[in-house]
């Protein structure tokens, strides 16, 4: 294993964990010749979601309690050096019972245990079958975020000198790093996650960091589909994508890839797979785009409120637009889509941010007569895919005549439709954009 050449990045999600021995598979068919290996790993399935649930009830004893109790029982045969961190959590949840509540830099510590003890437990089943690895926490390697605790973004200049010092030391010494996704080191100091699912934007981010060959995401059972298949059935692999491509399908909600996953990949041109353990023939390829290739991919978005601005003498109220949407991003309200035309105001909104956009917008309304109808409830159902304004004249007449508001870009065309004929609309959409087009 040559320590200088472009190594390749596998990162494992919780899921995929539960089977080493395929793992192990991986690392051997990744290092053939002279690549060198990085692992990356979430915490096991379910493990994130025990310690978010713990991290909700602060006060909870007895919870947590069960929690640290399962989360021993999911980690059998850890190493030595790991049990600390088994005991570190016990003193988390001590700090979290007495402490004052809403501590975000507590809670991220408290999360970001399942990652390490993940690295401990799978470098200690490479090893045991041939494969030394060595556990790595990407805050002690210094992966350095930004200040932002639960939704935290990595700093890409100051991480890069100490990621690739750190990991070579691992490799020059014959051992694959096993790296903690999910969180890093923030400029305090401090543990900060990068949201949840994170651990494959850590994975292209470390990908990045060390001018890597490509970074491989590797799921237990699913990769890209062209629709999530519980909603349609007929989905299928998307073989290709563009980083646009695949950034407008994390974006609008296909629960597959983080939404800051492709940035990294795209800013310093590494090659990311997204595929699936279980079939081998389920991968997807993002890399920059070609022009003369099609994909469609749909996803829906959901739920979803939807509020109608009935604006009098529309045009004669220049900036109007502006000032709704500076007087929702002041409030901390996300507009997930808004419609116009002259007199008409659409604003897609969460649920839960409904009052609060309400409210935010009280002066304009007031001042402007102008009229608010709704909360609707409403869906965004998404085509994406390079040249997708081409598509426009097949689009079925379900998803027309129900929509609420439409937006569009040469990459991705969505709908707001109402929440109950939102399945009806993404199945007419896959059979019109993606099965009739294949013939
Ligand atoms: N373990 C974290 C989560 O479940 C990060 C990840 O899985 O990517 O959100
Ligand atoms: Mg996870």
């Amino acid at each position: 294993m040559s320590r200088d050449a472009p190594p390749v990045v596998l990162k494992f999600g919780g899921a995929s964990l539960g089977d080493p021995t395929a793992v192990g598979r991986e690392v051997d068919a990744a290092a053939s010749g002279r690549t060198p290996v990085v692992v990356v790993a979430s915490a096991r399935e379910g493990v994130t979601d025990l310690l978010a649930d713990a991290v909700a009830h602060p006060r909870a004893r007895a919870r947590h309690r069960d929690v640290h109790a399962l989360l021993t029982a999911m980690h059998p045969e850890l190493p030595r050096a790991s049990h600390r961190h088994l005991e570190r959590l016990a003193e988390l949840f001590d700090a979290l019972e007495r402490g004052p509540t809403g501590d975000a830099a507590l809670a991220d510590r408290i999360l970001s245990v399942g990652e390490r003890l993940a690295v401990g437990w799978l470098a200690a089943r490479l090893t045991e079958s041939g494969r030394p690895a060595t556990p790595v926490e990407a805050d002690h390697l210094g992966l350095i975020t930004d200040n932002t605790y639960g939704a935290s973004c990595i700093l890409f200049d100051r991480s890069r000198p100490l990621v690739r010092a750190g990991l070579r030391r691992v490799m020059a010494r014959g051992q694959v790093p096993v790296v903690t996704g999910y969180f890093g080191r923030s400029l305090e100091g401090r543990v900060a996650t990068l949201g949840r699912g994170g651990s494959d934007y850590a994975a292209a981010a470390l990908g990045a960091l060390l001018d890597a060959r490509r970074v491989e995401l590797i799921k237990r059972h699913v990769a890209v589909l062209s629709a999530d298949p519980t909603e349609v059935p007929n989905a299928r692999p998307i073989p290709e994508l563009s980083y646009e491509e695949a950034e407008e399908l994390a974006q609008f909600g296909a629960r597959v890839l983080h939404p800051l996953t492709i940035e990294p990949a795209r800013a310093y041109g590494v090659v990311l797979r997204v595929r699936s353990l279980e079939d081998p023939s389920a991968v997807t390829t993002i890399t920059g785009a070609d022009p003369g290739r099609r994909n469609r991919a749909l996803t829906v978005l959901r739920p979803l409120r939807l509020l109608r601005l009935r604006v009098p003498g529309g045009r004669q109220r220049p900036g109007i637009v502006a000032e709704v949407a500076q007087r929702l991003s002041r409030e901390g309200v996300n507009l997930v889509q808004l419609y116009t035309s002259s007199a008409l105001l659409c604003l897609v909104l969460e649920p839960g941010q409904v009052l609060a956009g309400i409210r935010a917008l009280a002066p304009v309304t007031r001042e402007a007569a102008v009229m608010v109808d709704g909360p609707f409830r409403v869906a965004l159902v998404t085509a994406i895919g390079d040249g997708v304004l081409a598509d426009l004249d097949r689009l079925p007449r379900v998803a027309v005549e129900s929509a609420e508001g439409f937006s569009a870009t040469p990459r991705a065309l969505s709908l707001a439709v109402p929440e109950g004929r939102a399945s009806a609309v993404v199945r007419a959409l896959h059979r019109a954009l993606v099965e009739e087009a294949e013939r």
